[in-house]
């Protein structure tokens, strides 16, 4: 009986100390995350582009390497439907931001789920 709730109290030590653990490790994360009303999903593209206008240097037949690069933004819409926007060079940069943003926002998403699963775990564990 003794022995019993010596080991109780061990294991409710050890068990608050997991839950302190992971809620200060998804701490870090949550304040990590992006604003997510900048997100952008998506990959870039280039393409130069030939206008065929008569005696344009950029796009001499055989020399020229045409216009450009322009810049698209390669959505996946799923069932292998793709949107392709193309980005003035001006707007590049802010996109390419948000870009990024939205790949830290995944990230630290799939970081941040796995703490609160181990969470519902701990709290089976507690009333069981
Ligand atoms: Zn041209």
């Amino acid at each position: 009986m003794h022995r019993r709730l010596k080991y109780g109290i061990c294991q409710f030590i050890g068990r608050k100390d997991k839950v302190a653990q992971l809620i200060a490790s998804r701490q870090q994360f949550v304040q990590q995350l992006p604003d997510p009303a900048t997100v952008l999903p998506g990959s870039w593209l280039s393409r130069r582009v030939h206008c065929n206008k008569a005696g344009c240097r950029f796009c001499e037949k055989g020399k020229g390497k045409g216009h450009g690069p322009i810049w698209i933004l390669s959505v996946s819409l799923g069932n292998r439907r793709v949107r392709q926007i193309p980005i003035p060079s001006q707007r590049k940069q802010a996109v390419e931001e948000s870009l990024r943003a939205f790949a830290r926002m995944q990230k630290l998403l799939k970081q941040i789920a796995p703490v609160n699963l181990d969470r519902l775990k701990e709290r089976k564990r507690q009333r069981p």
